[in-house]
């Protein structure tokens, strides 16, 4: 073995032994991140490198609409309130742990315009992004012995933040035959005295499902009779088209507290900007401890960006209507064009058309499709021989379904569409040479 080098700190003390001592015992770090769990990003990480280099890639694994010129329209001006932000210069401060009152105050008037008893601009507190407003909820909501009720489908970043914070997570299904709607004797069969709260995602990712007001009426009262607060991801807020129509959770806050998490990053397609929210909305006041720990929380981490936050009022404001109508245009003609074709695809079940959001679930029968054995497999091979990328279901707790993306442009949405046509005929028992 090499002698150690002698270091001598500035001052003067001779490290020598020391250093090497450590060095030899390796160095501890939290079991918890050391298990290997399947992330979104893992697994898509590990799909991306099997592309047949002769197709290029079609991407409809991860939700970012952000590149795509069909979305721009209108958007330009989410750039210039940032760009003034930065060249007034009087934003390169810190902002205040919570957010600067101006935003705080955008945020709460936005989502005050749809019901009836107001948020208040201190009860909104500013993230880095809707994931960091996940975090901040488990991590208040972990009391010892805590468990939460989570979506199945669902999306996989709360299950690793309960992992993360020692929650236990107890899911509830969706139900493909029922417009993914959720079944609340199930949900209630799942809930204890240590039950801290019930996650909803409306409009759904990854269903593609939009709640009507009577479910999420009927949702809310179970939550008070059980006595859990609801945390509504609304993340896909106002993304409906068709006959749906978006309601709030916060609407019946009356009946059991509600946290809404937003962001900018799905709405306004602007994910890398990082700018998410959290909302209390609590008219009874039952949720004062929670509010308190948010804070102190808040104080010691670190919030999004001042030249981000800054933009914000005049992102929220209601004046990017042509923005928004052509994102919603466009995203209800492909959820069209893809029900129909996934419909046409035998060895495919899509059981309801995408109401909301970008995303929507298909069943794949692998009895259907010859050397398919699973939907990692059909992901898998989709991507090596045709380059198109979904996300495999056992990822978001749905085995042998896969979620498809469809916030891209719509000539890309048809050509992969096609190539999931030839793809599952090849593989189709009575013409397969697989
Ligand atoms: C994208 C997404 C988030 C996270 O939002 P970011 O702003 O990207 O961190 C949270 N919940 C759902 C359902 C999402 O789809």
């Amino acid at each position: 073995m090499a002698p150690p080098i002698p270091t001598v700190e500035s001052n003067g003390v001779d490290l020598s032994n020391k250093k090497a001592a450590v060095t030899n015992r390796g160095v501890q770090c939290n079991p918890v991140l050391l298990e290997n769990k399947t992330s979104i990003r893992g697994v898509i990480g590990e799909l991306l490198k099997t592309t047949n280099g002769e197709k290029p890639l079609i991407s409809l694994g991860i939700g970012d609409a952000s590149s795509f010129p069909c979305f721009q329209k209108g958007k330009e001006r989410f750039a210039a309130a940032v760009a003034d932000a930065v060249s007034s210069s009087s934003f390169d401060c810190y902002a205040p742990s919570y957010g600067f009152p101006s935003a705080r105050r955008a945020v709460a008037e936005y989502l005050s315009r749809d019901i009836e008893r107001g948020i208040r601009e201190g009860d909104v507190f500013l993230t880095v992004g809707g994931t960091q407003a996940i975090h901040v909820c488990m991590t208040v909501l972990a009391s010892p012995g805590a468990n939460v009720l989570l979506p199945q489908p669902g999306f996989s970043p709360y299950v690793a933040a309960c992992e993360l914070y020692g929650i236990e997570a107890r899911f509830y299904h969706l139900q493909p035959h029922h417009g993914w709607e959720l079944d609340l004797a199930q949900v209630s069969s799942l809930v204890d005295a240590n039950t801290v709260g019930i996650v909803i995602i409306n409009p759904n990712n990854p269903c593609g499902a939009v709640f009507s007001s009577e479910h999420l009426h009927q949702i809310a009262k179970t939550a008070r009779e059980l006595n859990i607060p609801i945390i509504a991801d609304e993340l896909y807020g106002h993304m409906v088209y068709g006959e749906s129509k978006f309601v709030p959770l916060a609407s019946f806050a009356h009946l059991t507290p509600v946290i809404t998490i937003g962001a900018l990053s799905k709405r306004w397609m602007v994910p890398g900007w990082r700018l998410g929210w959290m909302a209390i909305c609590d008219p009874h006041e039952t949720f004062t401890q929670v509010k308190v720990a948010i804070e102190m929380l808040l104080n010691v981490t670190s919030g999004p960006a001042s030249v981000i936050q800054a933009a914000v009022p005049s992102i929220l404001s209601d004046s990017h209507e042509e923005f928004h109508k052509n994102v919603l245009t466009i995203l209800e003609s492909s959820a069209e064009t893809l029900h129909t074709r996934i419909d046409q695809i035998e060895a495919l079940q899509c059981y309801s058309k995408p109401q909301g959001s970008m995303f929507t679930m298909v069943e794949v029968n692998a009895t259907l499709l010859v050397g398919i054995e699973n939907d990692m497999d059909f992901a898998r091979k989709l991507m090596k021989e045709e380059s198109v990328l979904v996300l495999p279901g056992f990822v978001i707790g749905l085995k042998n379904w896969v979620r498809i993306f469809f916030g891209v442009s719509p000539d890309l949405l048809s050509e992969a569409c096609d190539r999931i046509e030839s793809f599952c005929k090849r593989r189709h028992p009575s013409n397969s040479t697989c």
